[in-house]
């Protein structure tokens, strides 16, 4: 005979969890939890805006390639494409420009000058005739290029990221907010390379215009606000060497210097 009752198996532990209801503003995303997290977290990558204290947080970089005739002729390309795109890191950015490093790993760095467009409310299957209507800005951006890690990268049919992703690749400047300048359609875009023009065109010799780039992306991509969108260069990319100064330039949205150091 038992002594006691026979034990009986200790009930579960019922906690009770409240269902996490993710009010989340975006997809991505939720803005509500509360991490701890077990390293020091980072800034978030950030741009100035023209005319405020206030800073743009940057989230991705999407970037259009051969979006200029003249430069597709260049890279060796031939007609009216569908528009492809490549990556780089937030983390790449070089805000306002100023010292870069010349990369590792390279004998052939490029400059690129390009219109970025800045998003500022994200979408999903976005028509390209309200696609204006999803960017907070625009401002001037170097695609700083190793060439050479780009040209392994197609002729063995890997993936560009050592050619385009890559620390301090993406000089871009101040944004110049839409409410302030509206969406340019056209303005000369350039740059010169110690006080030489090596660049000189104009942002209406896109193939695929801007609100085109973003309703080609947004088939594949939910694009978010804080997305950058650098929409091709035009002709007279060329090597960087240390020592050199690039200043980079589109009608109304001002200038973006950058000085290019020896290898660290
Ligand atoms: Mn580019």
């Amino acid at each position: 005979m038992r002594k006691y009752a026979p034990l009986r198996r200790p009930p579960r532990i019922s906690v009770l969890v409240r269902p996490v209801i993710l009010r989340s503003k975006n997809f991505l995303e939720n803005n509500d939890m509360k991490m701890e997290y077990v390293i020091s977290t980072w800034n978030v990558p950030s741009l100035p805006i023209v005319g405020s204290d206030a800073r743009f947080p940057v989230r991705r970089i999407f970037c259009v390639g051969r979006n200029y005739v003249e430069h597709q002729k260049e890279m060796g390309g031939d007609g009216r494409e569908q528009p492809f795109f490549f990556a780089k890191s937030a983390h790449d950015l070089v805000p306002e420009g100023g010292p870069v490093h010349y990369p590792p790993m390279t004998t052939n760095f490029h400059w690129e000058t390009e219109l970025v467009a800045v998003i500022g409310t994200g979408g999903y299957k976005i028509s390209s005739n309200k696609a204006d209507d999803h960017i907070w800005g625009y401002a001037v951006g170097l695609d700083m290029t190793r060439r050479d890690l780009q040209q392994v990268g197609k002729d063995k049919g890997r993936p560009w990221t050592f050619g385009k992703d890559f620390d301090q690749s993406a000089p871009v400047g101040p944004i110049s907010p839409a409410s302030t300048i509206g969406h340019p359609k056209r303005g000369r875009l350039w740059l010169k390379v110690n006080g030489e023009f090596r660049q000189n065109s104009d942002i209406d010799q896109m193939i695929w215009s801007v609100p085109e780039q973003i309703a080609f992306l947004t088939q594949y991509y939910t694009l978010e606000a804080g997305d950058l969108v650098m929409t091709g260069t035009p002709a007279g990319v060329g090597p960087a060497k240390p020592g050199d100064e690039l200043l980079a330039g589109i009608d109304g949205l001002g200038e973006l210097r950058v000085q290019i150091l020896p290898p660290r």
